[in-house]
């Protein structure tokens, strides 16, 4: 039993987890990665060990690599599979999460928040792409399915509310914790998840290429992707050419994995000549750019919505949804689109969305829509960013 006590003091991560890493030996038993599991993810304190077979249930969202002072804890580091992938001839396609272009720059010393897209784009290009597309195109295409499925479920007496799906580890959270809530889960999958399979059927056959032979590494915020590209609904390419299963998005490395990584190949960051994305797969909108925000996905899905309803264009009040930014960890918002009724919600923090779930319950207020991001401020604060030692993580 005793080995069950360290559960209070650190958090016991899974053997063989796709996304994170622990290193006994760098331990000093602080205790921050039990509190952020605990307290911000909700999950630490939920799972028993004796039921699971002493294993922990881990949502691979990384904020205890966030957190850890002597990096004991820390995401997989899977870049070297992408450079066995350059040397066997694969043709390499690298997607940039809209989160990515704000934050790489502080691995290079600038200030929080710098704009490098260009210099990103850059340095994944030394680094050896083929191809690097935005994944805000992507993003465009997930709102479109959550704008649609929405409607379509309010129609037709469908569960609701309707809960986004583009976060891995609250997916995993509710088919973990709220089993009874996966019909609510939205069918649409992640910006990542779309723009891999379209690369390799649309870009596949457009450019002439062997979908088998195009190897696709996803730069994102967020360590639970590196988990989410190896669940087994992720096939669809594979399915629809009619060849033996193999995954839509090869790899997920992190921005600070990135990083790392151009660290690791001497590349100068900030003296690299910008460089654009390729441009078969354009720029997404403004609506898929705030999608690394918390209320993001809700602002841009309801401005589709409204257009699909209407066959307009959405004036101010929803082209700028100021009730669902910022900071606060529940926002929530009422308005009417064409007559429809429409109540949503915007959580950030698993802590708050298992709140927010128990209060639904308990009023029985009736919700449309809700956004759920595990990460505090949305993917702009995943576990794959850069570390801000000492920095309050509520
Ligand atoms: Fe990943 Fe974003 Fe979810 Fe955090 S909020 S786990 S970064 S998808």
């Amino acid at each position: 039993m005793s080995k069950h006590l360290d559960v209070n003091v650190r958090v016991p991560i899974e053997k063989g987890n796709p996304a994170i890493l622990r290193y006994d030996s760098l331990c000093i038993k602080c205790g921050q990665c039990r509190d952020v599991c605990q307290k911000q993810i909700s999950v630490g304190q939920h799972y028993d060990l004796l039921k699971t077979n002493d294993t922990a249930i881990c949502i691979h969202c990384g904020q205890c690599a966030n957190v850890c002072p002597t990096h004991a804890i820390k995401e997989r580091q899977d870049f070297m599979q992408a450079k066995d992938a350059m040397r066997q001839g694969k043709k390499t396609v690298f997607i940039t999460s809209p989160s990515v272009r704000v934050a790489i720059g502080e691995e290079f010393g600038m200030e929080p928040g710098s704009y490098v897209e260009e210099k990103m784009v850059a340095a994944l290009r030394a680094l050896g792409a083929d191809y690097v597309f935005d994944t805000t195109f992507a993003a465009d295409l997930t709102i479109m399915e959550e704008a649609s499925e929405l409607i379509d479920r309010i129609q037709n007496n469908k569960p609701l509310p309707q809960f986004t799906s583009c976060c891995p580890a609250w997916v995993k959270f509710v088919e973990t914790y709220y089993p009874s809530y996966i019909p609510n889960i939205s069918t649409s999958k992640s910006p990542i998840s779309m723009f891999a399979p379209t690369i390799k059927t649309y870009f596949a056959k457009k450019e002439g290429l062997d979908p088998r032979d195009i190897y696709i590494v996803a730069i994102t915020p967020c360590t639970a992707k590196k988990f989410e590209i190896l669940r087994e609904e992720f096939h669809d390419a594979s399915d629809y050419h009619e060849m033996e299963a193999f995954q839509d998005c090869d790899l997920v490395v992190t921005t600070r994995e990135l990083g790392n990584w151009l660290k690791a190949e001497n590349i100068v960051f900030d003296e690299l000549e910008d460089s654009n994305y390729d441009t078969l797969m354009p720029r997404g909108s403004g609506a898929g750019i705030i999608f690394g925000n918390t209320g993001g996905v809700m602002e841009a899905a309801l401005r589709s919505a409204y257009y699909f309803i209407t066959g307009n264009e959405p004036g101010d009040d929803l082209l700028k949804l100021e009730v669902v930014r910022g900071m606060n960890g529940v926002k929530e918002a009422s308005l009417e689109i064409n007559g429809i009724p429409l109540r949503v919600a915007v959580v950030h923090g698993t802590d708050n969305a298992r709140a927010f779930i128990d209060h639904m319950e308990t009023s029985g207020t009736h919700y449309d829509f809700v956004e759920v991001m595990t990460c505090r401020g949305g993917c702009i604060g995943g576990g794959g960013q850069p570390l801000h030692p000492g920095e309050d993580m509520d």
